[in-house]
């Protein structure tokens, strides 16, 4: 474990040509103090959990300090927002402090929101508020220990320098981590500025340092074809996206901005915003309240995904013949569509891969879908009842609907379906023992795939409400059970409850 100075950077943006950023120190932020500080992600940057209450931390990331190792710059990109290309954009309220080398030999962006006015500020402050950064924190950790590509939180910094939204707040900063915050929108901004050239330096740039498989497959020829490497860098962004998009379906997680400048090229989820996790089962839920055409509504994401791959592969056109971006845009359906059947046999117990499944899975999206169940209780519910108990569980589901009989039918096709996976195993109902070892298997293998906890928005909520009173307790806990979510937690239950009826319909700003 190593103290903060003891970090060392190697800051391979910062070496790139001066088009694709402009260097500048954080803003300093009035008496700063810190929020919280994820300990698990200490880990990742080797770092010393204890660090984060010096003072030297917390001044180093409101903008009081600077560190020998950093080099910050502000990124320059573009993307398109709610369809529309913007050339505007960059990070207008964040820098990239460095790249920190650690001993595992992984490399991690270190990136500062909120960190005041940059040239790409636009009508904005250059600042984020409390409220957002604990949005962000909390939800980087509860993907994270979903097991869904993120970018993670450090830690939060919290000051008394004021900030203007609906109402006055306090501004903070959020220690964004990632292995790369290279998004659609910085191949667009080279694209639409006719910087040809350079474009073709970012995606030898993404290949070396991100994708080094590539590398070993192919040769970068300086004046020669290099079409094969960019295809297959393509390839690579089309599947983590496709991959990326199936976890969400899956868990029931709503972006609501997803604009190309908010689009990892890593495949991880990133920008959180007025993000939103479903309570009941509900596909044309839209957690953005700014989005009045429902563009990003949850069910949209699977072919928003696709529109801002096409929007990615109109701006390789000039490193890519359109027949390898079309081939590679094919592929995104394939992928998302296996990866998401895969989930969702786990989340039902189901190892075979049967063409009745389709039938099944819809009939369950149908009931959940009328009654508004909600989605995370009901997979939770359901991973807890033993093979023999099924057809006759409805009652345990009486605290999510009202109405059991379609789920009475439903659960009778279940068992079915269950029990066919034991023939095909070769048991028969006559050997018991084996049956209820690998019943219990099955429970368990569904309990891994069926989180208990889940960040609900009024829990988010209930957080940030506290925090703003100084009073962090919320935060420990909620971090406690979405680092693990699918664990039982017995003595923090009352965070994987249902959420009270205040709690569904809470409107989430889309200010930040
Ligand atoms: P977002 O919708 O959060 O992805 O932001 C879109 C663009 O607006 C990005 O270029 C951000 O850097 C910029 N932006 C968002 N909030 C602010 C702010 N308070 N001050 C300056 N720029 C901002
Ligand atoms: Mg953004
Ligand atoms: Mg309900």
């Amino acid at each position: 474990m190593k103290t903060l100075s003891q970090w060392v950077c190697h800051n391979t943006y910062r070496q790139l040509p001066s088009t694709f950023g402009t260097p500048l120190l954080p803003q300093p932020l009035d008496a700063p103090f810190l929020v919280h500080v994820n300990p698990h992600v200490c880990q990742l940057l080797e770092l010393d959990p204890q660090q984060a209450h010096t003072p030297y931390f917390i001044d180093l990331f409101s903008g009081n300090a600077d560190h020998p190792a950093f080099d910050p710059i502000a990124m320059k990109y573009t993307g398109h927002q709610f369809g529309q290309y913007n050339p505007d954009l960059g990070d207008g309220r964040g820098v990239l402090l460095g790249e920190v080398l650690t001993e595992s030999g992984a490399k991690w962006d270190i990136h500062l929101k909120g960190s005041g006015l940059t040239p790409y500020s636009r009508q904005g402050d250059g600042r984020a508020v409390l409220r957002s950064s604990i949005r962000e924190y909390l939800a980087s950790a509860a993907m994270t220990g979903l097991g869904i590509p993120t970018t993670q939180a450090l830690a939060i910094i919290g000051s008394e320098t004021p900030v203007y939204r609906e109402t006055e707040e306090r501004g903070a900063t959020l220690i964004r981590v990632a292995e790369s915050h290279l998004r659609f929108g910085h191949f667009e901004y080279l694209f639409y500025t006719q910087q040809h050239d350079t474009l073709r330096q970012l995606a030898d740039y993404l290949i070396t340092q991100h994708f080094p498989h590539i590398n070993e497959r192919t040769h970068s020829h300086p004046d020669g074809d290099n079409s094969a490497r960019y295809a297959l860098m393509f390839e690579e962004i089309v599947t983590r996206t496709a991959t990326m998009i199936a976890q969400w379906q899956a868990v029931g997680f709503a972006h609501g901005v997803m604009n190309t400048d908010n689009m990892s090229v890593l495949g991880l989820t990133f920008d959180y915003g007025p993000y939103g996790f479903l309570d009941d089962y509900d596909p044309t839920f839209i957690c953005n309240h700014s989005d009045y055409s429902g563009r990003y509504a949850f069910y949209q994401q699977p072919s928003i995904g696709l529109w801002n791959l096409s929007a990615l592969g109109y701006a390789l056109t000039p490193l890519l013949e359109k027949d390898a971006i079309d081939h590679a845009l094919t592929q995104y359906e394939t992928v998302l569509q296996r990866a998401y059947s895969r989930i969702m046999r786990n989340k039902l117990g189901l190892e075979l891969a049967l063409e009745e499944d389709t039938a099944l899975f819809a009939g369950l999206f149908s009931l959940l879908k009328a009654q508004r169940v909600d989605y995370t209780l009901f997979f939770r519910t359901l991973s807890g009842i033993p093979a023999h108990q099924i057809q006759t569980s409805a009652d345990q589901f009486a605290f999510l609907m009202d109405n059991l009989s379609p789920l009475q039918s439903w659960l009778l096709e279940y068992a079915a379906r269950v029990e066919k996976e034991w023939a095909a195993n070769g048991n028969t109902s006559q050997h018991n023992s084996a049956l209820s070892q690998s019943d219990s298997q099955r429970l368990s293998r569904m309990q891994k795939a069926n989180p208990k906890f889940i960040l609900r928005n009024y829990l988010a909520q209930q957080a940030i409400e506290k925090a703003e009173q100084g009073d962090y307790h919320m935060l420990d806990d909620l971090l406690a059970v979405l680092a693990h979510p699918y664990d039982e937690h017995p003595s923090l239950s009352h965070l994987a409850t249902l959420p009270p009826a205040w709690g569904k319909t809470l409107a989430i700003s889309c200010s930040s």
